[in-house]
């Protein structure tokens, strides 16, 4: 370790395992040591630091495998009713649902394929893509609508769809540059891309710290602010950038059971949704969607 790690009196650290995966800079500071999968909670623990070349903060190491961290994981199962009502009536407003009209959607980080289904049944043309090339294929195989793994595959297939989207996956990936600009190659010119993250930057990160709830250690990489996102979507072949904030009482239900556990309780998180609700009013910054148009 101590010859891996220098820290300067700036707190400036030099670790020869941190690349930023958005500049490549070699240095960060400090945001979050030591913190734990408290979602799934799979042993390590996890430390965040901030480039210090663009301010982006990610986890200081990505770890080797990070497929181990999603077995089990309930994005990627099939969905129960009672998930399935929560999601509309929850976390529904976190998700677009434009008219399709025979237009080609593609899905960047499909979890368990419902909002494939739910865009399909809304006239989209609708293709799938996840990391994982086992997961892509049953997913495929169960909702019966292709689903790519490789971001080759996105190059092939340039300028073949109208609107891509990201929900809540783009802090998930190691390469989200990489993921972005194949994204922009596989869009046709005008079309769109809409992405929903977590807000790093929000009020309500700042509440609850090393225990706020999207912080998802170690499945959520990285954490672009509006303004960093806007540089990223620009070089990437983006334009007319556009931001919504948009709170969720997960955030807050998730977190008081962190607060009060350290983990996902039923006792805090079921009874906590409907303060969740109106923390979420008053609080409105939990996450944000961003929107931009192909150049
Ligand atoms: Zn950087």
């Amino acid at each position: 370790m101590a010859e891996l790690l220098q820290r300067s009196p700036a707190g400036i650290a030099v670790d020869h395992r941190f690349r930023c995966l958005s500049c490549g800079g070699p240095e960060y500071q400090a945001v979050l040591d030591d913190v734990p999968d408290r979602l799934m909670r799979l042993s390590g623990r996890f430390s965040y630091g901030k480039c210090a070349r663009c301010n982006l903060v990610q986890i200081r190491e990505v770890p080797a495998d990070l497929g181990q961290y999603y077995a089990g994981y309930g994005r990627h199962s099939k969905e129960s009713r009672a998930y399935a009502f929560f999601r509309r009536v929850v976390t529904g407003r976190c998700y677009s649902f434009p008219r399709g009209l025979g237009r080609r959607l593609l899905d960047v980080g499909s979890g368990n394929g419902w909002y494939l289904q739910a865009m399909t049944r809304r006239g989209w043309v609708a293709t799938g893509y996840e990391l994982d090339a086992a997961h892509a294929n049953d997913l495929s195989r169960q909702i019966g609508l292709p689903v790519m793994s490789e971001l080759q595959q996105l190059k092939r297939d340039s300028d073949r769809f109208d609107l891509a989207t990201f929900n809540f996956s783009l802090e998930h990936l190691a390469q989200p540059r990489q993921t972005l600009e194949a994204v922009s190659d596989a869009l046709k010119p005008g079309g769109q891309v809409i992405i929903v993250v977590p807000n790093f930057q929000s009020r309500e990160a700042r509440i609850f710290g090393r225990k706020w709830f999207h912080l998802d250690a170690p499945r959520h990489i990285t954490f672009y602010s509006k303004d960093q996102l806007a540089k990223l979507l620009t070089e990437t072949g983006f334009k007319d950038v556009q931001f919504t904030d948009i709170p969720v009482a997960t955030g807050f239900a998730g977190s008081l059971s962190y607060l009060i556990f350290g983990y996902l309780h039923p006792l805090v998180w079921y009874p906590a949704i409907l303060p969740g609700m109106l923390f979420s009013l008053l609080v409105r910054d939990g996450n944000f969607r961003v929107s931009a148009v192909k150049a």
